[in-house]
């Protein structure tokens, strides 16, 4: 081995050099922990990154499988128990007489039928939004007692309503009659149908005679609330409750009543119901009437 001699001058660059190669290397290695440092943190942020990647993308898949189980449930809900959808009330209207049968015809030719169908259709249009709403006759034809109360009894109808205008060899009757079923003695009177024919007693609508039995309360409840409705809304018509074995109420197998709109054999009731504005009124204070019973009344 060899030994240089180095001069002091020499001595010192010497010295200067490696002092300065340390330097670089101590930067680089301090370069290299910031490095580290840069990665370790990098890392770390990668795993909070990727955890939280992971509670999202399982909250999503809960809150899916979430919302579509509270989705098939109110879809059962709403097709086997939605009890709104059980609260929509059928209603049916039953406009007297038609075709052959005009009913009481007044002194300047107004037809019973006419004015009841015309009413009945009115009632229809205005609470077609808030029950269902049907007529057992929709135009001029005839249809026979238990045919009438036979559609209301199939459809389970909530309110029975049938609709007639009086007549009388009085000419001075007039006003309103608002008819309940009570049986009074012998055979029913058959208003709005061919008296002169025998009651069928092989007829299979025979079944639901005197099934009205059942519902008297109710029905003289409907009566009572339809001329509280009735007066306030007509005053100028006259109104009264009457009880009678009628046997198109007799058949009907819910609350029913049955409205006579004035006396068509009475000049000044007939004028009265050629006016499409009291036939208007009319029809309101029977749709106010039957709101007033289903919000007052359980069947
Ligand atoms: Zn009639």
């Amino acid at each position: 081995m060899k030994y240089i001699k180095l001069t002091n001058l020499q001595s010192f660059f010497l010295l200067d050099s490696i002092s300065r190669w340390d330097a670089k290397r101590c930067l680089a290695n301090k370069n290299n922990i910031k490095l580290q440092k840069c990665q370790v943190k990098l890392k770390k942020a990668l795993t909070v990154l990727t955890f939280w990647k992971f509670m999202v993308t399982k909250f999503c898949i809960f809150a899916t499988m979430t919302a579509v189980i509270i989705l098939s449930l109110s879809q059962q809900v709403s097709c086997a128990e939605n009890p709104f959808l059980n609260e929509i009330k059928t209603v049916v209207l039953d406009p007297g007489h038609g075709g052959h049968d005009s009913g009481v015809q007044g002194p300047a030719g107004t037809l019973e039928k006419s004015v009841a169908l015309g009413l009945a259709q009115l009632i229809a249009g205005q609470q077609k939004k808030n029950y269902k709403v049907i007529l057992t006759r929709s135009d001029d034809y005839w249809i026979d007692i238990p045919g009438r109360t036979a559609v209301a009894n199939h459809l389970k109808a909530d309110l029975f309503i049938s609709i007639h205008v009086g007549g009388s060899f009085l000419h001075q009757a007039k006003g309103i009659t608002i008819f309940y079923y009570k049986e009074l003695s012998g055979h029913a009177l058959k208003t709005g149908a061919d008296s002169s024919k025998p009651e069928d007693a092989s007829n299979p609508q025979a079944i639901w005679d005197n099934i009205q039995a059942g519902h008297i309360a109710s029905s003289e409840a409907l009566a009572k609330i339809m001329q509280n409705n009735i007066n306030s809304q007509l005053k100028f018509f006259q109104s009264k409750i009457q009880n009678a074995d009628l046997m198109v109420l007799k058949g009907a197998d819910m609350p029913a009543i049955l409205i006579e709109v004035g006396y068509l054999s009475n000049p000044g009731d007939e004028k009265k119901l050629q006016s499409p504005e009291v036939l208007s009124d009319f029809a309101k204070s029977i749709c106010n009437g039957i709101d007033d019973y289903f919000q007052n009344h359980k069947r």
